[in-house]
């Protein structure tokens, strides 16, 4: 998890001890007085520079809406739960979603205003580092569909029967308020009202399904550190069918009815994708896994949601394995900056071709001298993106995932199997529930491997053009 500021912590500590050493005739101490200011607006990522904000650390999101898919209107009440890390008189939440009614913080009313995706709250009284506090925000109306700085779309996308819901890189906003950006991970509580024919299907484990008066609340816990871009609570008439992979870890896939027989075959191989993985990266990071499948043909493509990744129609067998795979490689082990897109997927695209060698298909070097990757020539513009900053147009295009897998599959040849499957391994297991940069894992190679590996690094992640020699 990112480091937490423990300033306050300690000043608290520190006048505690003063107090009791001096009792009666100790001055105040002036160091800890507080000094309010404005928390940062955002964390400065380049890529999205309005996500996350600065000035607390949310631990938890508690969020409670009625959804009703005919007038498309959402009924929400989000409690955020957050630990301040300086003295705030000031600080912003990002949100894109429907008119607020009332925003409070430790239960006062709180003044608030809008500038695009970031709402301004005044708390008062004001808030010292270390102390924790909670925000309800209360809002109603049609949450927004976002738009991708590459035209793909994210948010809360409308479905026939329902609503899809994917948060990346920037789609968390339109449903609830919080702290956008994968460096502020919390844990989550979701609890959704619909139409008693429909399901809600969110992160994590079904805590309870309760059905009066026609509507259905379904309560879902994320109990592991979660990236706000990872959750979901996406709503629609679905097959439910719940397993467990023989290590016992739960399995609940949603599947929309008319991609069930499409589906099938692939939804049955969850359980080995998961003990495949596992074999090789260390065990599942979460306690529940899954999948939900819908229609949802304006999106077309799939997203790794935490412990139940989703797709927007019937998935081939190694999508599935592309997403589960990030359950280790994004999810869990996640980046601290958007330009390092390739450490998620790169990772989830080697995963696809190892777990297609394990299948019976291509083996990993087939795959990697195909002509869609290694065997494209060094003239392709493919090799004009530097893999570790491929731009927020192009952070989904094909270099961060297949010259990133590429770059996996070059390493492994250089440092031998038995190195990088320990890499592999050490990654998941060091930075669990964590984030990560390009210059970590370059660090954890030429350790576990004892080998000088910069100029390889160098050709494959910092350059342009067709590594040739490395
Ligand atoms: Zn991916």
């Amino acid at each position: 998890m990112r480091s937490r500021t423990l300033r306050g912590a300690a000043v608290a500590a520190g006048l505690c001890v003063l107090t009791s050493a001096q009792p009666a005739l100790a001055a105040p101490v002036d160091h800890g007085k507080p000094r309010y200011s404005a928390g940062a607006p955002s964390v400065g990522d380049p890529y999205f520079p309005d996500e996350g904000n600065g000035g607390f650390d949310v631990r938890h999101y508690d969020i409670a809406f009625s959804y009703d898919p005919a007038a498309k209107r959402m009924d929400a009440t989000t409690t955020i739960t957050a630990v301040a890390t300086q003295d705030l008189d000031q600080f912003d939440l990002d949100f894109r979603g429907p008119d607020i009614s009332s925003l409070t913080i430790d239960r006062h009313p709180a003044a608030f205003r809008r500038e695009g995706q970031e709402l301004i709250v005044t708390p008062r009284p004001k808030l010292k580092a270390g102390t924790s506090f909670t925000v309800i925000v209360k809002y109603a109306g049609t949450p927004p569909v976002i738009t991708d700085p590459d035209d793909s779309i994210e948010g809360w996308v409308p479905t026939e029967d329902g609503a899809f819901v994917p948060g990346e890189p920037q789609g968390s906003p339109a449903w609830y308020p919080g702290s956008d950006h994968p460096t502020d991970k919390a844990t989550f509580t979701f609890h959704a009202t619909v139409p008693e024919a429909l399901t809600a299907v969110g992160n994590g484990q079904l805590l309870s399904q309760r059905t009066s008066n026609g509507r259905t609340t379904f309560v879902w816990d994320s109990t592991e550190p979660m990236a706000t871009y990872l959750a979901t609570v996406t709503i629609g008439k679905f097959q439910v069918a719940q397993s467990a992979t023989r290590s016992g870890i739960p399995i609940y896939t949603a599947v929309d009815p008319q991609l069930a027989s499409r589906s099938a075959a692939t939804v049955a191989r969850i359980p080995d994708i998961i003990e495949y993985f596992s074999s090789i990266f260390g065990p599942y990071p979460f306690a529940s896994a899954g999948a939900i499948i819908d229609r949802a043909p304006d999106v077309g493509y799939a997203l790794e949601s935490q412990t139940k990744p989703i797709f927007s129609s019937a998935p081939d067998l190694s999508t599935m394995a592309h997403e589960i795979a990030h359950q280790w490689y994004g999810d869990s082990v996640s980046l601290g900056r958007w330009s390092d897109i390739w450490l998620n997927e790169g990772f989830a695209t080697y995963a696809e071709w190892i777990w297609t060698e394990h299948n019976g298909g291509a083996t990993a070097q087939q795959t990697f001298d195909s002509a869609g990757n290694y065997g494209r020539a060094a003239t392709s513009a493919f090799w004009q993106t530097v893999t570790t900053d491929p731009g927020p147009v192009d952070m989904f295009g094909n270099v961060p995932y297949d010259r990133g897998a590429m770059t996996l599959h070059a390493l492994r040849g250089k440092i031998g199997d038995a190195a990088f499957f320990r890499l592999l391994k050490e990654w998941a297991a060091k930075h669990r529930y964590g984030n990560v940069s390009t210059a970590d894992f370059v660090r954890e190679a030429q350790k576990v491997s004892g080998m000088d590996l910069r100029s390889f690094f160098d050709v494959w992640l910092f350059q342009k053009g067709k590594p040739s020699a490395w």
